[in-house]
């Protein structure tokens, strides 16, 4: 499993990318953010900072 971001929740503030330890989040040219779930560890760290909850496992 890995982490995703629901794109029409996500309000493009980046609080989650800096919170993220394996560098598995990245900002699309729309300005929404997204998660490479190659990368991603589960650790769970950006969903509890995200301010509008649009990050699930
Ligand atoms: S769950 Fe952890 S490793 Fe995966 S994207 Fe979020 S902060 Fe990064
Ligand atoms: S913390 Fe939430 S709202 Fe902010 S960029 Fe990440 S997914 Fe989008």
């Amino acid at each position: 499993m890995a982490y995703s971001i629901n794109k029409d929740d996500c309000i493009g503030c980046g609080t989650c990318e800096g919170e993220c330890p394996s560098g598995a989040i990245s900002v699309g040219e729309d300005g929404k953010y997204l998660i490479d779930p190659e990368q991603c560890l589960d650790c769970g760290a950006c969903a509890s900072v995200c301010p509008v909850d649009a990050i699930k496992e």
